[in-house]
């Protein structure tokens, strides 16, 4: 791949348009969302829609999420809009909320991997929806960091893994939630949440009046054998920095001590991270605050492990009650763990 200049623009206006214009024209921007920040092109548009693929050396079957500004353009994505996505709007969109329905043929196999489905979301951060509006076309985005790495909450994140390979960052400063956005399955009979994010499980279920299965990142892997895993990307290194990730169940400070005590002896540094009311329990051990509260260590997450990994060897996380958005910090840190042992495929 060519090296491109990278430039960092404010999500202003002028910023804005820029960024459409490219978009428009078949090429590809970062931009800022409430969730992390996304690698946007024109999601009708195969050859950009390549691009991103290529900037983040992303494996060509874990699809993308489309974003669109508004229901019409949910519309034109989407074959068909069940009953469960009125009533899931009118309470998150524009929001956290991913679903999972019957594609349109108009929307390229490269942006589903193939699947027969795809996944939609109206963002809720006004330089996204500002973005989409001008370049007049629903954007496909992933995260936008490189494959495999935690992903950005900030321009400077984007930056760091993507420079040399896209043409323009829009910086519309941190993200609000810091998680990605919860990924639910509509396409098929009953629904099931594929990915937890930024939109509590609970809440959902509250909203359909029903229980909602989750599937695991183990069943939905496709590592099992399965020949049609629901959602192919998970079976990939996700959100690991670039140092050893170990989690401990809440409330396992004695084991947690040993682990942190037994790097000391091997030489290792090693920081334990957890939340503010419990940073005590860890006495003298360097300890990494993700903030006061599930919400905040969701917004907080991914810049503590990627400003760690330039200080430390190991990082001890412990995990959070896995309610509202603890589930989202949970699954992300075990996955960041679990990179450890999976070898990147990308
Ligand atoms: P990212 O935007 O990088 O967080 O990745 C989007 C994620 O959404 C993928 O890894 C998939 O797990 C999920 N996803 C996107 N499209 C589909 C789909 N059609 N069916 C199931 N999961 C999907
Ligand atoms: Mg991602």
């Amino acid at each position: 791949m060519r090296a491109v200049r990278t430039e960092i623009i404010e999500a202003d206006r002028e910023g804005i348009e820029r960024a459409a214009r490219l978009i428009r024209t078949g090429g590809i921007a970062a931009f800022p969302t409430e969730t992390v920040y996304g690698l946007g092109a024109d999601a009708f548009d195969a050859d950009a829609v390549q691009r991103i693929f290529t900037a983040k050396g992303r494996p060509a079957d874990n699809p993308l999420i489309v974003h669109c500004a508004d229901f019409g353009m949910v519309r034109r994505v989407a074959l068909e809009i069940p009953l469960a996505v009125e009533r899931l709007s009118a309470e998150f969109w524009p929001g956290p909320l991913t679903v999972v329905l019957k594609k349109r043929p108009e929307i390229p196999a490269a942006v589903t991997a193939g699947l027969s489905t795809v996944a939609v979301r109206i963002p809720a951060h006004p330089a996204a929806l500002a973005l989409i509006r001008a370049a007049g076309t629903p954007i496909a985005a992933p995260s936008a960091n490189s494959s495999g790495r935690p992903s950005p909450t900030a321009a400077r994140h984007v930056y760091d893994d993507l420079n040399g390979k896209i043409p323009l960052i829009l910086d519309g400063g941190s993200c609000g939630v810091g998680v990605e956005s919860t990924v639910l399955d509509l396409s098929g009979g009953e629904p099931v949440v594929l990915r937890q994010g930024g939109c509590p499980l609970e809440r959902i279920e509250a909203a359909l009046g029903q229980k909602v299965k989750t599937i695991g990142r183990e069943n939905g892997a496709g590592e099992t054998g399965q020949s049609a895993p629901k959602s192919p990307g998970m079976k990939y290194r996700h959100y690991a920095p670039a140092c050893e990730v170990r989690t401990f169940g809440g409330g396992n400070v004695s084991e947690i001590l040993k682990a942190h005590e037994n790097c000391v002896q091997k030489n290792l540094k090693s920081a334990i991270i957890t939340v503010e009311h419990r940073k005590n329990l860890y006495g003298d051990g360097r300890v990494l605050v993700l903030g006061r509260d599930a919400e905040e260590a969701a917004r907080n997450l991914f810049r503590v492990f990627r400003d760690a990994e330039r200080e430390y060897a190991v990082l001890l996380c412990e995990e959070l009650p896995e309610d509202g958005l603890g589930a989202a910090v949970n699954d992300r840190m075990r996955c960041a763990a679990a990179g450890n042992e999976l070898k990147n495929e990308n």
